[in-house]
């Protein structure tokens, strides 16, 4: 028996751009043939240049966008075939999110109050009472008074926001907590409270989380293990250690060597030559091959299968073949 929570098999996401001066619709391919496994209790960060397919991916699992092919199975149900009011809210009681932006995550005509009671009196046959003791508890886990509760989303800052933004995603008690760039859009004083707030939280109720970030200090802080994604598939995956001590993608090692307070004097530096290609304009073999500096002839026509290292560490380059 696993002790997956989540496990993603072949999910591709797909869509058309809109018509333009410029030219009729193209297809864009935000997530590509992605396979994944989350395990129960685990922090799993997803980690790649804005623009990879890193909150795509978030999305089809909260089921808010269509997938093309593959499946999201949760303990064993494929979630993206979940149709029936009840079997929807029994996932969204299970599965959460927290959003970048806690400005506009929140609904600025609610008193902090409604919007958290409002997922209870939706999903629950809790009384008034029993719902106005979950959401005191919530808001007093996450840091705050109960006296916000009656003021509004305005009236805070944005850690606090984000704090609220929190507060909702645990109000249902849920298992697992996608959390997609929450400290990104705060203030850098900010950002480590906010970190160690979902650390203790984690902890206390053994959530599992999938933390994404473009942030590689703080994801190497926060994570079990990391998945890095490069213009829509997952490139390498392994142990935040194994990671960090022995990357082995060009790509991976690249992300690395770009950030200064990682030790990077002591890493082999890899400088990275031009943008992100569009998602619209994904290269053929490889879809690093345009910017790897150890590119061969094959890597243009070629698309790298999983090299295994460890049971837990594998990567997709023709450099381990
Ligand atoms: Fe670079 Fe080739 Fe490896 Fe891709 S497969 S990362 S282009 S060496």
């Amino acid at each position: 028996m696993n002790n997956n929570i989540l496990e993603i098999k072949n999910l591709s996401v797909t869509y058309k751009t809109k018509k333009s001066i410029l030219g009729s619709p193209k297809t864009v391919h935000a997530v590509n043939n992605v396979s994944l496994d989350i395990k129960k209790g685990e922090i799993l960060a997803i980690a790649g240049e804005s623009g990879c397919g890193k909150s795509t991916l978030a999305k089809a699992i909260m089921k808010l966008i269509e997938t093309q092919n593959g499946e999201i199975l949760l303990e064993n149900t494929n979630i993206l075939k979940l149709k029936k009011r009840e079997d929807l809210k029994k996932f969204y009681q299970k599965v959460q999110i927290i959003f970048q932006n806690p400005y506009s995550s929140l609904n600025p005509k609610m008193k902090i109050g409604k919007i958290l009671k409002e997922p209870l009196e939706i999903n629950t046959d809790l009384s008034k009472k029993e719902i106005d003791t979950i959401v005191e508890d919530k808001i007093k886990k996450v840091g705050l008074d109960t006296n916000c509760l009656n003021l509004y989303p305005h009236e805070f800052s944005g850690g606090q926001r984000q704090r609220i933004a929190i507060a909702r995603a645990l109000i249902l008690d849920p298992e697992f907590i996608i959390a997609d760039e929450p400290v990104s859009a705060l203030d850098v004083s900010i950002q480590a409270q906010i970190i160690n707030l979902l650390k203790q939280l984690k902890e206390d109720a053994n959530l599992t989380f999938l933390f994404i970030s473009h942030d590689l200090s703080v994801i190497k802080y926060l994570s079990d293990r990391i998945a890095i994604m490069y213009l829509g598939e997952i490139i390498e995956t392994g142990k935040t250690e194994e990671i960090f001590n022995n990357p082995k993608h060009p790509y991976t090692k690249a992300l690395l060597s770009s950030v200064p307070q990682l030790d990077s004097d002591k890493r082999e530096q890899i400088h990275l030559e031009g943008e992100l290609p569009s998602p619209e304009n994904i290269p053929s073999g490889c879809k690093f091959h345009t910017r790897c500096p150890f590119v061969m002839e094959k890597c243009k026509h070629e698309n790298p299968k999983d090299i295994i290292f460890s049971q837990t560490h594998n990567c997709k380059c023709f450099l381990y073949n």
